[in-house]
């Protein structure tokens, strides 16, 4: 007699969330040869969660830590395979500056060193192609900063941007050809594991089986883990918050192309406690009439993906407008064209969650939290699928666990 739950289809691995993360591991699994279900509430790509807008700053150096650099490193590679094999744009390199001021400390992102420091430092112990410039060597380079005179900077010669929506609906594309399923506008309500190590999955449309499940959620993920929320895990619940971003694009008019790819970087410019947060930015590219997108971040308000505020109001743009782009870019046609809200989701230490999710068998939790995921996601999805298929993992990602914030004891 078969048991109730051998009539429920059943993967070898179910993605609940097909962003940046979830879309990488389905498009791994998948060419792997794995039996695998995808499933999103929208359509990816879309808008409302934290892989929309167009362009990412991808660099290899990266000052958030240096356990990053190998997955940036792989990253590249994988969306090398990718433009090869669906023949579209992921990656532009346009080369990339973090640049801050010389004679004080600007620390960046919740950590407390010297963000361009800290980044060359990393630099110089990876061998990653770059330059250190000082002010004068940055105003014969770029003439396009405004400069005050007392900067430095990081140039990296492999920085540019990826373009999100065209990485994620790429994978998507090449999982599927490589037989993965993908259910869009199905929404995850329920895991439940079973006896016989495998775990039920109810969603608003079904249920289904699988081995193991990978929670790529996003700025979801705080709610489905919370007490009370529909995976909770003790040691990540209240761990994750989640922060409303915008991005604003502008036209420049007779400077585009002064602020093109070929001659304009991506850049992070760490001003110093006195300035204000750190803003970052990209060339003028398109869809559409090329413009240039500026933005910053806030850690000051939570929100969360239900309530967070859409619209960007004019105040926030005039902001945007006098305290960043006049004073530090020579670009006076500027004119603002559109913005977005995209969310953040950051841990206490503004450091990536990818883990086996305590307190559940047979579950991963993948966040790149902390806005600065994206470079790393193709490759994070690859080392997720390692472990979930059992073969060994080409990178260490055991600083990134998911109890590291729980009390002792907890
Ligand atoms: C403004 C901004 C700028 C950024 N800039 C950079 C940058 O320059 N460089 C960089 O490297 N990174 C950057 N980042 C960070 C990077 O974009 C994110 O780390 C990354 O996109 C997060 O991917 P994700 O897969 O975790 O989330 P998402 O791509 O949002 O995917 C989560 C998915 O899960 C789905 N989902 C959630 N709950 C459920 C459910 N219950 N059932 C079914 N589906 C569900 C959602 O619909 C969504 O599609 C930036 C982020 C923002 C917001």
């Amino acid at each position: 007699m078969s048991s109730p739950t051998q009539d429920i289809p059943h993967y070898d691995a179910i993605v609940v969330g097909l962003g940046a993360v979830g879309a990488a591991t389905l498009y791994q699994l998948a060419r792997r040869g794995a039996r695998v279900l995808g499933l999103d509430q929208f359509a990816p790509p879309h808008s409302l969660g934290s892989s929309h807008g167009q362009t990412r700053i991808t660099r290899l150096a990266v000052g958030e830590g240096a356990q990053y650099v190998p997955l940036v490193r792989r990253s590249h590679e994988i969306w090398a395979e990718l433009e090869a094999a669906t023949g579209q744009s992921i990656y532009t390199r346009t080369h990339g500056l973090v640049l801050g001021p010389r004679d004080v400390a600007a620390p960046r992102a919740g950590k407390p060193d010297d963000f361009v420091r800290k980044t060359i430092g990393i630099a110089q112990r990876h061998g990653i192609a770059h330059e250190v410039l000082d002010t004068a060597d940055l105003r014969r380079r770029y003439p396009q900063f405004k400069l005050r005179g007392d900067e430095f900077a990081y140039w990296e010669r492999d920085a540019g941007f990826v373009r999100p929506e065209v990485a994620i609906g790429a994978q998507l594309q090449v999982a599927q050809t490589h037989g993965a399923e993908v259910h869009t506008h199905e929404t995850l309500l329920s895991l439940t594991p079973l006896g016989d190590a495998t775990v039920v999955t109810t969603t608003t449309r079904g249920t289904y089986r699988a081995d193991q499940v990978v929670l790529a959620a996003g700025a979801w993920l705080p709610q489905l883990v919370q007490a009370g929320g529909a995976l909770h895990s003790a040691p990540l619940a209240g761990q994750l918050s989640v922060y409303r971003q915008v991005m604003f694009w502008f036209d420049i008019g007779a400077d585009t192309d002064a602020f093109s790819p070929a001659r304009f970087p991506v850049f992070i410019w760490a001003q110093g406690d006195e300035d204000g947060p750190a803003f970052y930015g990209f060339p003028a590219v398109g869809p559409g009439a090329p413009a240039l997108k500026i933005a910053t971040a806030q850690y000051q308000a939570t929100t969360t993906p239900q309530a967070v505020d859409r619209t960007v109001a004019p105040g926030e743009v005039e902001e945007m407008l006098q305290r960043y782009v006049q004073p530090r870019l020579h670009a006076p046609e500027a004119k603002f064209s559109q913005a977005h809200a995209c969310l953040y989701t950051v841990s206490p230490d503004h450091g990536f969650v990818i883990d086996r999710l305590p307190g559940w068998q047979g579950v991963h939790v993948a966040s790149p939290c902390s806005g600065h995921g994206f470079k790393h996601s193709a490759a994070i999805g690859e080392v997720l699928a390692l472990r979930v298929l059992g073969l060994p993992e080409w990178a260490d990602l055991s600083t990134l666990s998911a109890g590291r914030f729980a009390p002792a004891g907890a």
